[in-house]
């Protein structure tokens, strides 16, 4: 069986797989197709997935007809999936709730289409999911630009010529990126604050040496997924006004907060900003999704009253090789899972508990319950 990795399109910097990656697909029984160029923002140059036993590939269309699987990290544009053949697998993130048009293309195009966002949240899956490998990276990317973009230290420093104060940092959404961010704040030497709606996060976040932030807003829930669930409006102005005081005295704001499927949760408004000291730093890493904080944009540095929002959207790409590195490993953790090595096929049992969560089309038809 033949796997092939297109090349992504800018401003994407991240490779799909790297070769270490490619090789074991090999190792497996799989060839391996890479297009030209696809490790070049990594470093990686094609002479070395060659040597790693993949074949390069010059020309797109013969990448995509030469493949039964085709992986890639972004969605698809509408010329791509002109491209894949009929019963191709195709895996990336999907974005499926949002992105109707690509899923109906996928169906239409009669594609069995995963989606790496809705890998289910089991033990079995861990060493699968994405979301959760890139999310890592982003919490730890996060604080590293914010901490180059405040005028200030984050660790505190005797010096000769007096003692500086250790930086503030507000965390808001304790989940994968949460933890990382609080743990690289700390690591930093900052004074780490942070909430979540989830009671739960509470040990976890004291236990990286953090402290939580109690804020009485009524009854909470999350999933059987562990994702959080919506707050109703009068919860958030709850939130907003248990919030206020410590928004005001940090340096440095990191928001995480989501809802999964859902646009994310608007916590901090402009007001909340305005009353921060001139010089701090908010990185709203929500910023995709609908965006934590008010005056956010998409891949701007927006300046308000001496504030600076930051709103990247790619911050895993700001680690672009180890991105590229742990995304090309669920990809590999989740192919070997079904692979048949006796009769050499994949074993694509819709029953099967994974598949059920984060197959999307297949054989024609919309096959996701969630996303039907
Ligand atoms: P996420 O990206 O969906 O959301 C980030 C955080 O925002 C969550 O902790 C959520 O509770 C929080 N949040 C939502 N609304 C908020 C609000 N108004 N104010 C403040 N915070 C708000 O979450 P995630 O990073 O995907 O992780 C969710 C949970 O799932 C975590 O506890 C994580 O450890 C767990 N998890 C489990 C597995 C598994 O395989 N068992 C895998 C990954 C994650």
């Amino acid at each position: 069986m033949q796997i092939f990795f297109p090349k992504e399109e800018a401003p994407e910097i991240r490779a799909t797989i790297l070769p270490e990656v490619a090789k074991k697909f090999i190792d497996l029984g799989f060839g391996v197709t890479v297009e030209s160029g696809l490790g070049d923002n990594v470093f990686v140059s094609d002479d070395i997935y060659s040597d790693a036993g993949a074949t390069i590939c010059h020309d797109k269309l013969e990448g995509f007809n030469s493949a039964q699987i085709v992986c890639k990290i972004n969605k698809p544009n509408s010329d791509e999936i002109q491209l894949l053949k009929k019963d191709t697998i195709y895996i990336s993130f999907l974005d499926p709730f949002n992105e109707k048009q690509i899923v109906s293309e996928l169906a239409a195009a009669s594609v069995s289409s995963i989606s790496m966002e809705l890998v289910p949240r089991i033990t079995r899956a861990q060493k699968m999911d994405a979301l959760s490998s890139q999310a890592n990276l982003a919490g730890y990317a996060a604080v590293i630009e914010s901490s180059r973009t405040l005028s200030k230290s984050f660790p505190m420093m005797m010096t000769a010529a007096g003692t500086i104060s250790p930086a503030r940092v507000f965390v808001v959404g304790v989940g994968v990126a949460g933890l990382q961010a609080i743990a690289t704040a700390k690591r930093l030497g900052a004074r780490v604050e942070a909430f979540d709606t989830r009671p739960v996060v509470e040990e976890q976040v004291k236990s990286l040496g953090a402290k939580f932030v109690k804020i009485d807003i009524g009854d909470t829930e999350e999933t059987d997924q562990g994702y959080a669930k919506e707050l109703t409006p009068e919860q958030i102005k709850m939130q907003q006004e248990g919030m206020k005081k410590i928004c005001s005295q940090s340096d440095v704001i990191i928001t995480t907060a989501q809802v999964f499927g859902r646009p994310a949760p608007r916590i901090i408004t402009q007001d909340m900003v305005e009353a921060m000291q001139p010089g701090s730093v908010i990185v709203d890493m929500a910023v995709s999704t609908g965006g934590n904080v008010e005056g956010s944009k998409n891949d701007e540095y927006i300046f308000h009253e001496g504030v600076t929002i930051i709103g990247m959207s790619n911050l895993p790409g700001e680690v672009a090789k180890d991105a590229s590195q742990v995304f090309g490993s669920n990809l590999f953790n989740m192919i070997e899972e079904f692979w048949d090595k006796d009769n050499k096929t994949l074993s694509f049992d819709l029953e099967d508990e994974i598949l059920k969560g984060c197959v999307i089309t297949h054989q024609g038809s919309i096959v996701n319950e969630s996303v039907k």
